[in-house]
């Protein structure tokens, strides 16, 4: 992009070479058996790169959107999936704890969830309760010092191999009486259940958090009770920005690997880029990728510089996504067969895609919070 400042473009690079040498390898094994590269995982530590938007007090590396949209891209365009575990890493759970957490809590967790020597995950959904995040029924209920946790959470990205759990519960029958804990695996009645098979993003662990009579101490509570709702909303914001990353990874990837099949390929005694249809496809991709990183990274710099516009991330994250699984569907089109089989990558761009157009919110979702705002004067 013509506005990253030479550290940006570095980062871009170190990425670039971690992502061809530590996740390209493994990505296609982990997708087929269902498994975590948690060795890669471990590594993105030793790079700083675990707590990159948190404080450097905290050993993380305190950049912002920005950067950690970067990395995304890149680890996005080899491996989704590994890059779906670092999101709920880094920006669900660490930034969530830098940006929310007290001084006490941030010196307690953050240094080991930043070098990887802890995993972080973070429980908003649960079985009843998706698109209307604000009505979950996890409860957290006051008895003398601590509090009692009772509920589960579905989808919870990392939830098998994570050590802290941030996590959203009820703290009030009043519907945005929000309350967010720290809690440890290790903490009775705290359990993972249910590993969730998917169709894509099969290389992130996903899974049911279960809280049965947790006592949990005031002293992991996060904030005052009661105040999670504006956190959550603020920390979706920057999920729904960085995750666009993925699939804007993974566009650039369709595009590389039909460039490449385009050439390899030949119908009628001559390579199949030779057919204008062909061309059209690789053209159209292109020209959508690079408009896609152009609103991406520019919605970015105005996140980084403070814009409290809710729609902006909103918008990134309806069309981003959604013009990726198109593109990803035209990536196997033009692979023909091979396209179709698991011989190629383009299968699996089109199933870890289309993750992001469900997690975060999903485009429906989207498009409510886009209209809503453009429309409120004339809502009844
Ligand atoms: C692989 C994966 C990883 C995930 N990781 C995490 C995680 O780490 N932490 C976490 O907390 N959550 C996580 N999630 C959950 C994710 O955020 C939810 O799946 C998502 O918010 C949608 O909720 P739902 O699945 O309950 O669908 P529902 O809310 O039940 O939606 C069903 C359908 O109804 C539509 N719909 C709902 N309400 C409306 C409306 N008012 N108007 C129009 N249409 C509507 C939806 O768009 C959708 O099409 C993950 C999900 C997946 C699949």
């Amino acid at each position: 992009m013509w506005f990253f400042t030479e550290e940006q473009n570095q980062l871009k690079e170190v990425c670039k070479n971690f992502a061809n040498t530590e996740l390209k390898p493994k990505a296609e094994h982990h997708d087929e058996h269902e498994t975590f590269n948690i060795e890669a995982f471990k590594k993105m530590g030793e790079l700083g790169l675990l707590g990159i938007t948190a404080d450097s007090k905290y050993g993380g590396s305190g950049l912002g959107c920005t950067e950690a949209t970067i990395v995304m891209e890149e680890f996005g365009k080899v491996d989704a999936s590994s890059t779906l575990s670092y999101l709920a890493h880094s920006i669900l759970c660490v930034n969530n704890i830098d940006k929310n957490a007290s001084e006490e809590q941030k010196t307690k967790y953050l240094p080991k969830l930043i070098t990887g020597e802890h995993i972080g995950c973070m429980g908003m959904s649960e079985p009843g309760y998706g698109s209307d995040a604000v009505g979950l029924q996890t409860k957290a209920k006051k008895e003398g010092d601590e509090y009692i946790i009772n509920g589960n959470k579905m989808w919870i990205t990392n939830a098998q191999y994570s050590d802290i759990a941030y996590v959203y519960t009820r703290t009030g029958e009043e519907k945005k009486n929000l309350s967010t804990f720290i809690l440890e695996k290790n903490m009775p009645g705290y359990s993972v259940s249910k590993e969730i098979h998917k169709m894509g993003m099969r290389g992130s662990p996903t899974g049911e958090l279960n809280f049965e009579n947790l006592k949990a101490p005031i002293a992991n509570r996060v904030g005052e009770e009661g105040d999670s709702v504006y956190h959550m909303m603020k920390n979706l914001d920057l999920e729904r920005m960085t995750i666009s990353g993925i699939s804007l990874g993974i566009a650039q990837a369709c595009v590389d690997q039909c460039v490449q099949y385009a050439k390899e390929r030949s119908q009628f005694g001559k390579p199949i880029a030779n057919f204008q249809l062909i061309q059209k496809m690789i053209a159209d991709m292109s020209a959508e990728t690079e408009m896609m990183r152009h609103f991406l990274y520019s919605a970015c710099r105005e996140f980084d510089n403070g814009s409290t516009d809710r729609t902006l991330a909103a918008k990134v994250k309806l069309v981003i996504p959604r013009m990726v699984t198109k593109i990803a569907l035209d990536a196997i089109q033009l692979h023909g067969g091979y396209g179709y089989s698991r011989e190629f990558p383009v299968e699996r761009f089109l199933r870890d895609n289309k993750l992001m157009e469900i997690g975060a919110g999903t485009n429906e979702v989207m498009i409510m919070i886009i209209a809503k705002n453009l429309l409120k004067e004339a809502l009844a």
